[in-house]
């Protein structure tokens, strides 16, 4: 997968530099006359190639490695810059691991592609995460439009396994005091935790009893306005209301409640 890049920008960089200069110029000094315009040529060809590398290959997230366009509801991937103000480069999606796909089996991270994400991310600083992967974080503060401690988070994800899936990555952490669960979030809802959307805040499975405490009305269940059933409510991501799967008569696989939306939400769709 590196190695096309590569490939890539010689070919790029002969052809300009054919292109660019038409006939040899016979000058005596032929050392000297080409050598500056041979730097300038590769700095440019260097760069689009970058550019158009970057926006060709496929992005993923740090925390779920999940791509843009995932079916979980984690929202649009944003680029993050590292907290300290040393300049952010922008992340070589070619040396990341290769994005996982939907079905929540390659959610996250294994061992050797969070160590090289770590190296990734100790190199640049920066990192692409989804909205809603960054902002239920643990440690992670909405400040104005700026999400904080987006870099931490994932730094600290490289070493927490997901509770659900297992894999690294996990960085929502169960609201309940004292609970070390940590969950990525397509696992959070395919694991049957309790999210509210106002708090930004998980309860897992164990802890869901909490649900009415915690988030009060917002733990009810939209067709029968009532907690009920807790471990049978599915937290759309669209509007954040819940709604039991007996309400809906529907069922509720993992995969259905990673990302789910509510009838409402999924009507313009
Ligand atoms: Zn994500
Ligand atoms: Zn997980
Ligand atoms: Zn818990
Ligand atoms: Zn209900
Ligand atoms: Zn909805």
């Amino acid at each position: 997968m590196d190695k096309p890049k590569s490939n890539c920008e010689e070919n790029v960089s002969e052809l300009t530099a054919d292109e660019s200069a038409p006939t040899e110029q016979p000058g005596p000094s032929d050392g000297e006359s080409e050598a500056p315009s041979a730097a300038e040529d590769t700095s440019d060809t260097a760069a689009a190639t970058s550019n158009t590398h970057v926006e060709s290959s496929v992005r993923a997230c740090a925390l779920c490695n999940c791509v843009d366009r995932s079916l979980h509801g984690q929202r649009e991937l944003r680029h993050f810059g590292p907290s300290s103000s040393r300049p952010a480069l922008e992340p070589a999606a070619s040396s990341l691991p290769g994005p996982g796909n939907d079905d929540l089996s390659s959610i996250g991270f294994s061992n050797s592609d969070a160590s090289c994400l770590a190296a990734q991310l100790e190199d640049t600083g920066g990192s692409w995460v989804h909205h809603w992967c960054a902002l239920w974080s643990d440690g992670v503060k909405q400040a104005e439009e700026e999400l904080e401690n987006v870099d931490k988070a994932v730094i600290s994800g490289t070493q927490r396994l997901c509770e659900y899936c297992k894999r690294l990555g996990a960085t929502i952490r169960c609201h309940a005091e004292g609970c070390s669960r940590f969950y990525h979030f397509p696992c959070s809802a395919a694991s049957g935790s309790f999210q509210s959307m106002k708090l930004l805040a998980l309860l897992c499975p164990e802890h869901i009893d909490k649900a009415e405490e915690m988030a009060g009305e917002e733990a009810w269940c939209a067709v029968c306005d009532s907690a009920g059933e807790l471990l049978d409510l599915l937290f759309c991501t669209g509007c954040g209301q819940h709604y039991h799967a007996a309400c809906l008569e529907i069922s509720a696989t993992p995969i259905q409640r990673s990302g789910w939306q509510c009838p409402e939400c999924k009507v313009c769709q």
